[in-house]
């Protein structure tokens, strides 16, 4: 029989009127002939409560406690969850993780699941009553309660769905799905139907956040299909699934980060282990960073400056400079992958507004600039509407749609699923090199707007494909591009960049004939920091320099000389072998 996991947030249990509906809801479900798990939260903002609970008692409650307190939130949930499904005639039995039999690792506060016990849900499912699971918890090898982080019922939704083959995983929340960019922001924006894991996970990395990302991952993993819908209506919500809904699209979706700051290193000298200076540095300030355009949230920006200047001084570096008052815009879509033009036409269109960008980074499914704060939204909305985003794909087929509608691809996983250890490690399932490209660099170019989209476009006129750009400050009102294009265009492109350069006023581009890049992808990157910080340490450790470096939530890229490339392909191979599958 198919199984359905239901997940209900905070604000969907938030008084016994609502926990009423959520129970029809799971009653319908399980009348249309499906077996139903039902996954809770803490009412409202019960956790948030709890939190403040026990600041007020002391500045630095142990973490044990911690994760013993709220819990109580979960099963406050699943209890009255219970009961309201008695009161309307059904039957379900609710479970904490601990009786479900959610191990855990004993990292409290930020736990990690390791295992799920399926024979207790399936003996309640089997006798045809609701499994009313407490989400967000479970417990460690010394039965110690522990909790998987904020916003960690997600989690558990997916990891139950995963264990138990389920044929959907419906996440009821307040809106009624994901849409191309924030509708708060812009009115404009799309209910999208469908929705790729890597674009998910790309958008909430950049400011899109409708799910903990750790659940995407997970979802991704075990290939389970994710519907994202709202508690309050019927409307269908939006599949998350392995498939993007319009692949020859090329953005699916745009999003703003607001509060950013910029902090720039001037003048770092360039040799093995520069940049891993510097970021081991501000990593040990517990800062997250985006190690190619290396801004950091405004927020962190006193601890960052602290950490920049103790690096700035050992690397003799010339100084740093940092600008509090910028906002990262970011499109994201599986399409760009496959399709060239993408950048320039995003750059023009933000010339065509005036809006200079400041900084610029690409991976293969996204591509971020830095803008001021004061433009950010006007940015935003020009990005959304040069990719079409208002309107729907042509190609659109059926995606959402009143129940599950994807087909059932998670019970294969499953089994294997229930055995494995460690369900949340860190998987690097590819590690490759490429040696095909070579480096181009256009240092000095004077920073105003239209200039990124100038160099793209003409580069693009020439028939030359680029790959990989990363556009980073230079001293005072300048800007460094570097970009990377394919080897045998390398002449070509060097004549037309130092034309170009010429007619700029810039100094002619530098290149590097023959560069190697290294693609480290994998599940967890994101939820596993220092995936990023183990590569550049490895590298360095072995006098490897980096040329350029991009990150994304799948994959980090780095571009080394080629005639290092194979060594560093060694080099990473060891250094995470103990995670490659
Ligand atoms: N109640 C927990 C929290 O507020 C878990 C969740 O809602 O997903 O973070
Ligand atoms: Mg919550």
């Amino acid at each position: 029989m198919s199984i359905i996991v239901q997940k209900f947030g905070g604000t969907s249990v938030a008084d016994s009127e609502k926990i009423l509906a959520a129970a029809r809801k799971a009653i319908r479900t399980q009348k249309k002939g499906h077996q139903v798990v039902m996954v809770v939260s803490a009412m409202g903002k019960n956790t948030d409560e709890l939190v403040r609970l026990a600041r007020e008692i002391t500045e630095e409650p142990a973490a044990r406690e911690m994760d013993m307190l709220l819990s109580t939130g979960e099963q406050v949930s699943v209890a009255l969850m219970a009961m309201a499904i008695h009161s309307l005639g059904h039957q379900a039995v609710s479970l904490t993780g601990a009786q479900i039999g959610i191990k855990t690792d004993s990292s409290h506060t930020k736990a990690r699941i390791q295992s799920i016990e399926t024979d207790r849900m399936r003996a309640v499912l089997d006798a045809g009553k609701i499994v009313i699971a407490a989400g967000f918890q479970g417990i460690d090898e010394d039965f110690n309660i522990t909790t998987l982080g904020r916003g960690g019922s997600d989690t558990t939704a997916v990891a139950l769905a995963a264990v138990l083959g389920a044929d959907a995983c419906e996440i009821y929340t307040d809106v009624d799905g994901v849409y191309t960019t924030d509708p708060r922001v812009l009115p404009e924006a799309r209910h999208v139907a469908r929705i790729s894991y890597d674009e998910m996970l790309e958008l909430a990395s950049v400011g899109a956040g409708v799910m903990h990302s750790r659940s995407i991952e997970f979802a991704k993993r075990f290939s389970v299909p994710v519907h994202v819908r709202s508690s309050f209506s019927d409307t269908p919500g939006t599949m998350i699934v392995a498939d993007p809904e319009a692949p020859d699209q090329p953005v699916c979706g745009a999003a703003m980060l607001k509060n950013e700051a910029r902090v720039t290193v001037l003048g770092v000298p360039d040799r093995p282990g520069a940049a891993i200076t510097v970021f081991s540095k501000i990593a040990a300030m517990n800062v997250t960073m985006d190690m190619i355009v290396q801004n950091v949230g405004a927020d962190d920006l006193p601890a960052t400056l602290k950490a920049v200047e103790d690096a700035t001084r050992e690397l003799g570096a010339e100084g740093f400079n940092c600008d509090g008052e910028v906002s990262k815009i970011s499109v994201v879509g599986m399409g760009m992958a496959t399709q060239t033009g993408v950048a320039d036409r995003m750059f023009r269109a933000l010339a065509e507004k005036g809006i200079n960008i400041l900084m610029i980074s690409t991976s293969q499914i996204k591509i971020s600039v830095l803008v001021t704060r004061d433009v950010a939204p006007e940015a935003l909305r020009t990005v959304h509407e040069i990719f079409g985003l208002e309107t729907e794909p042509a190609s659109l087929e059926a995606g959402g749609g009143d129940g599950p509608t994807e087909p059932h691809q998670a019970a294969a996983a499953a089994n294997a699923v229930a055995s494995i250890q460690g369900m949340e490690d860190l998987v690097i399932d590819e590690i490759t090199l490429d040696a095909s490209d070579a480096r181009i660099t256009l240092a000095g170019v004077p920073d105003r707007p239209g200039l990124a989209a100038r160099v793209f476009e003409e580069i693009a006129a020439g028939g030359i494909v680029v790959d990989m750009i990363v556009q980073s400050i230079g001293w005072e009102g300048h800007a460094n591009i570097s970009f990377t294009v394919p080897r045998k265009d390398l002449d070509k492109c060097i004549a037309l960049t130092t034309e170009l350069a010429s007619r700029l006023g810039c100094s002619a581009p530098t290149s590097s004939a023959a560069v190697a890049k290294l693609s480290v992808s994998g599940i967890g990157m994101r939820s596993h920091t220092g995936v990023a910080r183990r590569m550049f340490s490895s590298l360095a450790e072995v006098g490897i320099n980096v040329e350029m470096i991009s990150t994304s939530e799948v994959r980090v890229n780095v571009v080394v000389d080629a005639a290092q490339g194979e060594k560093a392909l060694a080099v990473l191979k060891k250094e995470f072998t103990d995670v490659t599958v």
